[in-house]
Formats: C-alpha cells, sequence, structure tokens
C-alpha cells in the first residue's frame, strides 16, 4: 500500500512562541526547588535579556530551569551569555552539579508548574502561548493538499495537545518528549508515512536527522522564524533547506 505523505512539525519555535510561558513556568519550578522566598525579586517577571539569548541553545524543557537558577548565582557565566552559550554543554553540566539536580527533576518541576497554572486557570495559561502569524492557516490548508500533519516536540503530549487543540489543530499524530529523541520517532513515523518535510528551529536537530542513515533521506527545513543563532541560516549542508515564512506559504511540493 502507498504511504501518505506528511509533514512534521517541531512545536516551540515552528508553532508557537512559547518563550514568555516558558520562562514564567521555568521562574516558578526554579523558586520551588530552591525554596527560599527571597530569591523571588531576583528573578524578573519579564523575560531576561541572557534568558532570550540562550534559547536558541536550549534542547529540552528542563534545561530552562537550570538557566532560571544560574541566574540566580552570583559567580555563573550566564553572566555572560555568548560564553555560556559557547560552552552550553559543558555549563549545563557544571549548573547541574553546583546545584545537585539531574534532569528528570527539573522537567517534572516544570511539568507540576503548568499543571497548576492550568488547572488555576486554564484561559490563561492557553492566552501565554502566541502561534506565529498564518502558521495556524497554512497548517489548517495542508488538508487541502491532501497531506497529514504531525507535531513531534521535546514538550509533554498532553501540554502540546492542550494548545493544539486551543489552536484549532488537530495533528495525526503527535508525539512530546515522552516518546524518545526526534530521530527515533521519525523513523517510526517513516514506517507508516511518507515525510515530506521535517521543519524545526534547531539546527542541530536537523543535522542529527541528517547524520542517521535510517532518517537521512527526510527532507529538512529550518524554519527562520523561530528561535535562530546568528550563523544558523548560513552555510547549511546539503540537505537542509532554509524555509521561510514566504516559502511555508506555498504548497509542499514547491518548497525550496
Ligand atoms: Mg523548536
Amino acid at each position: 500500500m502507498k504511504k501518505k505523505p506528511i509533514v512534521v512539525f517541531d512545536f516551540d519555535g515552528v508553532i508557537v512562541d512559547g518563550l514568555v510561558e516558558y520562562w514564567n513556568s521555568a521562574r516558578e519550578a526554579c523558586l520551588q526547588l530552591v525554596g527560599n522566598e527571597k530569591f523571588e525579586k531576583q528573578l524578573p517577571l519579564i523575560v531576561p535579556i541572557a534568558f532570550q539569548e540562550i534559547r536558541p541553545w536550549v534542547k529540552d524543557g528542563w534545561e530552562m530551569v537550570l538557566l532560571a537558577a544560574e541566574l540566580l548565582r552570583a559567580d555563573s557565566p550566564i553572566k555572560y551569555p555568548k560564553q555560556f552559550s559557547d560552552e552550553y554543554q559543558t555549563n549545563c553540566h557544571e549548573a547541574l552539579k553546583f546545584w545537585n539536580w539531574n534532569p528528570k527533576q527539573l522537567q517534572i518541576a516544570l511539568d507540576n508548574v503548568r499543571q497548576k497554572a492550568i488547572q488555576k486557570n486554564k484561559a490563561k495559561w492557553l492566552a501565554s502561548h502566541r502561534p506565529f502569524s498564518g502558521v495556524v492557516d497554512r497548517i489548517q490548508n495542508l488538508n487541502d493538499e491532501q497531506i497529514e500533519w504531525a507535531v513531534v516536540t521535546t514538550k509533554s503530549t498532553q501540554f502540546t495537545f492542550q494548545l493544539l487543540n486551543h489552536f484549532n489543530l488537530l495533528p495525526t499524530l503527535l508525539y512530546g518528549y515522552e516518546g524518545g529523541s526526534k530521530p527515533e520517532i521519525l523513523l517510526e513515523i517513516s514506517k507508516d508515512y511518507l515525510i515530506k518535510g521535517f521543519i524545526e528551529d534547531r539546527r542541530s536537530t536537523l543535522e542529527t536527522v541528517l547524520n542517521t542513515p535510517s532518517i537521512s533521506w527526510i527532507p529538512c527545513y529550518l524554519a527562520t522564524w523561530g528561535y535562530l543563532k546568528a550563523n544558523d541560516a548560513q552555510k547549511l549542508p546539503a540537505g537542509i533547506q532554509l524555509l521561510k515564512p514566504e516559502d511555508f506559504m506555498y504548497p509542499v511540493a514547491d518548497w525550496p
């Protein structure tokens, strides 16, 4: 049987700009973990510049809780965001050691904060996420091209589902972090569908796909409207195309 065509989307940074919500939730989760009210005033309510600048390096949600904590530490390298991101993995590793935390507990803390925010005021929580301009309509139009679509994200499935539902978006498939790594999920999807494109705003994730033989054939697209690093759009390897908002509006068959 012929496989149905499908386009796979990352969520945060491709469909939704969740930066403000991420900061609020990461800040709250961090404050709960450090458990000291005096820290509350040290973390601003508006998104700090350092958090914004380092966002393109973040892969998993828990890292943002760690970044919030680092903003509390007087001698953290995060005071110099460029230097912090240059050695991002090492700095995160050191920070986990300093705080004596592990990724799993940070992710649980983050998910708990979200769960409570939804229970308290679901409308407010939903409204703290802004879909990128035109993206919702464009995805809905995929129907007209007889193309299915999927979401693969490092957010949890249930929160992503609630947001998609709120935007009237119902993907054929949805995988959160519980489903495994993005390459694993793409391989799984490719068993049943013909993947026409994987749209992501994290270049290194696309490079991983490209370097994974079983899925390296998947057309990879770097969404220019997401959280890109300064040089991400330059010197892209063959196999990764830049997808600008205007390209995205064309039928999938006409994408670069
Ligand atoms: Mg993203």
